[in-house]
This record gives structure tokens, sequence and C-alpha cells, in this order.
């Protein structure tokens, strides 16, 4: 198949996502053949390293033997059933093995089937569960500036990213968004803990004023992944979960981008050490392989639902493809990894190669910063170092870093003017290496003139 050929078939029929399609008209759109690991292949033979997961879901590598085998034998088993009414050993399994890997008191599994429906699951569910306790006033939701926690209209209430929030605000509820812990905004003096704390005091105004009409604080613990890689300090999440009880307010932790080993533990809440009220889970539980999303509860709130059937108390959410079994055994897969392999020590050293192949670019006359949390590392590209002067977003800089590091094989897709590394567990030192120096390079072409 000739890529030319499908490009021309694909701007003839499809509507890509969060793209201008336009751009196209400049920029390539790669089909793609195959992937092998850390690799992504197209029709004429270049490979990429897939230095951002594909959308930060892929924990494994591209075509995983084991994942493969796993989905394949229980094809043979069953696709899919419904599951209202029925069940299927894969989801029992999985759900056993979270509760068992979550934070303590998280008893109870409701999946879906992307990351934005198990946040709409977890908004609904925590009003619904106030509800249910006689508590109807309590139907806030407070998240973070710079937040965001997907791109349906309820979870588009509760973020804060302009760039896609703005243009449907006339459509949404309304959220109380609270200034974060961002460590970016630290003065030079500061710690991102004392920024972290500093923050906290807008957070206990609004819960001590309201916290009586609020029913759950929503944050991503660590990092904002799509608020452009954004970090903050642990106490930030002790605080918040200690003023949640205060406050009678439910704590939901997105962990959606950052579960499962991206920020050097296996949940980041356990940086903190605290258990949130809900945990909504997607992308790395699968390993990247297919959609599935889970929201882990605790088991008093599972019991503010359960009732006769006439009393109208049941939480009546479904999508067709809920706790799908393909879905399922991938996971369990991939948990397997985890264990067999033990992956979140494993990374340790690709943590400290991260840190050690980009350091040199804290000297660099455009960038702002290189931050990390664990797996996460992120270059924030600036016009002017010294008073952290963002580049004029219409230059698009990002990309040309991008359409750089793509002609040397890698795929650096950006988040406006940050860089950032994302990558399979299975990346090798020798290629985050070579990332590096490609990310080097497309920054040195992007911030000239
Ligand atoms: N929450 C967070 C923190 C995310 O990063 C994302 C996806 N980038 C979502 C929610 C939404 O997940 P999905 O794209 O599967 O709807």
């Amino acid at each position: 198949m000739n890529s030319d050929e499908l490009k021309q078939r694909d701007l003839k029929v499809l509507w890509h996502p969060c793209t201008q399609m336009k751009d196209h008209e400049t920029l390539p759109m790669i089909p793609i053949r195959r992937g092998e690991g850390v690799w992504l292949e197209d029709f004429e033979g270049n490979r990429y390293i897939d230095a951002i997961s594909s959308w930060w879901v892929n924990l494994f590598g591209h075509a995983n033997p084991k994942i493969n085998a796993a989905v394949k034998a229980q094809l043979d088993e069953l696709e899919h059933v419904l599951l209202a009414g029925f069940s299927h050993e894969p989801i029992i399994q999985l759900s056993e093995q979270l509760v068992a890997i979550t934070p303590p008191g998280l008893t109870r599994a409701f999946y879906a089937d992307n990351g934005s429906s198990a946040v709409e699951v977890a908004l609904k569910m925590s009003y619904h569960y106030w509800l249910n306790s006689g508590q109807p006033e309590k139907k806030q939701f407070v998240c973070l500036s710079n937040s965001y926690h997907g791109e349906t209209l309820g979870t588009l209430a509760v973020g804060d990213v302009a760039l896609y929030k703005e243009t449907y605000e006339p459509l949404l509820m309304k959220s109380i968004v609270v200034p974060g812990p961002d460590c970016y905004q630290r003065e030079d003096d500061e710690t991102c803990r004392e920024v972290a704390i500093r923050q906290f005091e807008h957070m206990e105004k609004i819960l001590a004023e309201q916290g009586d009409q609020i029913a759950a604080v929503i944050v991503e613990p660590l990092v904002q992944c799509a608020g452009n890689m954004r970090m903050y300090d642990p106490v930030y999440l002790e605080l918040l979960r200690a003023a949640c009880d205060r406050y009678n307010v439910h704590l939901i932790a997105d962990e959606i981008a950052v579960g499962f080993g991206r920020t050097g533990t296996m949940f980041a809440c356990e940086q903190a050490d605290i258990s949130p009220d809900f945990m909504c889970l997607s992308k790395g539980l699968t390993g990247g392989y297919l959609p599935l999303s889970v929201v882990m509860t605790h088991e008093h709130i599972y019991d503010a639902f359960y009732d006769d059937y006439e009393n109208l108390t049941a939480f009546l959410h479904s999508h067709s493809y809920t706790g799908n079994p393909l879905a399922c055994s991938a996971a369990l897969a991939t948990l397997q990894i985890f264990t067999n392999e033990n992956v979140i020590k494993s990374n340790q050293k690709l943590i400290e190669k991260m840190a050690d192949s980009t350091r040199h670019l804290e000297a660099h006359p455009h960038v702002s910063e290189v931050r990390q949390t664990g797996m996460i590392l992120a270059i924030e590209m600036v016009k002017d170092k010294a008073t952290k002067t963002a580049f004029d977003w219409r230059e698009r800089r990002g990309i040309r870093v991008y359409q750089h590091a793509l002609s040397q094989g890698a795929l650096l897709r950006p988040l406006g003017n940050v860089i950032y590394f994302m990558p399979p567990y299975i990346i090798t030192e020798a290629q985050i290496e070579t990332l590096a120096s490609i990310a080097t390079e497309g920054i040195e072409i992007a911030t000239k003139t």
C-alpha cells in the first residue's frame, strides 16, 4: 500500500481528533503500518520512537508479545458481553487486583470505556451519593486552575484549559476554579512545597466558605498533563485530603494520565500517602491496547446506593462497551508485567537517565524549565528566560520541534511550547539518549529567530 494514496484517501473521509484539518495542507499526517516495542513504522519504512506513548496510553511497547497473547486467547473465549446482569472472569479478576493495588479503602470498581466517561461517572456518583444521603444541596464541583479532565461537556466544565473549554463555555455547568499549586509559578527563592502550601490557602478558603454546597474536589495528582505538564508537590494532596475530610467533601483523584507508574510510583496518590474517595483510571490500564476505564470507590459510597429498587437510589449509568472482556484481558496481562518484572523499581534507572540526558537544556537561553516527575519529563521553551515570558502561541514553535523530530525518527508531539517525554517503559537508556539529542536539536532550530 502506498503512503501517499492512503493520505489522500484519509483526507477525503476522516476528521482527526484535536486537529485543525487545514494544517494537513502543510504538515504531514502519517499512516502507520505497524508497531513494535517503542517503534512505530510508516508505509515507507521510516521508524519513529513513540516518545509520548501514543497519547500516554502505551506502557510496555506496541505489539507486546505477552499482551498480544492474552488478548488473542480471550478472543476465542468471549469478545464481549453486557455487564448489567452478566459478568465474566477477566473483569472479576481485574477488579480484585485493582482493589488490591489501589490505595486503601478503594474496594469497589465501576467500569466505563474511556477516561472522560470515568470522570463523568465520578462526578455523577459523588453528587448522587450526597443526594441519597439527604444532602441534595451538595452539588458544586471544585477544580484547579490549568486542570484537564476530558472533553465531554461534563468534564470540560471541571477543566480549565482555555484552548479546549472557552468555545463551549456557554454550554457548561458552572464549577469553582481555584488557583492551583503549579510549581512553575514559584518565586525565585521558593520551593515547590512552599508554593503548594501557599496556594492551598485558596482551596481552604473555598471549602470553608462553601463546603456545605460542594460535592467534590477533582484533581490530577502531581502532574497536570494536558495543562502543559505542569507539576506540583505532593504536600498539596495531603492538605487537600485533610481539608476534604474536615469539610465533608469528596476528593476525586483523576489518575487517568498519571496512574500505572507514570509518576514513579504505581499511583501518584501514594506519594502523598492518601486515599481519595474516587479514583479514575484509564489509558495505561490496558497497557495502551483497548479502551477501558474504571472508577474505584469506597464501600460506604457503594452502600449509599444499595437499597430496594422502588426507592430509586441505584446508579443507573452505563456504556455499551463497559468492562469489555478483551480490554480486561489486556489489563490483566499489563498488571502481570508490573508484578513479574518489578517495573516500578526498574523504571528508576530510566527516570535517572531521562534527567541526566536533558540536564544540559536547563542552561539553554530559551528553556525556562526542565521538570520531571517520574517517567514524565517536560521542557518548557520561552521567549525570555529571565521573566519566563512565553513565545507568542501563534508562532507554533513546538510544531517546529515536532517536525524536526519526525525527520529524525521520533514522535515528540508537543503541548504548545512544551516538549515532553512520556515513553513506554520498555524504552532503553540508549533510546532516551537519542530522544534527548533529537529534542535538543529541535529546540535549537525552533528557538532561532
Ligand atoms: N483526565 C485526564 C487527566 C486526562 O489526561 C485525559 C486524557 N488526556 C482524560 C481525563 C480523558 O480521557 P479520554 O481521552 O480517554 O476521554
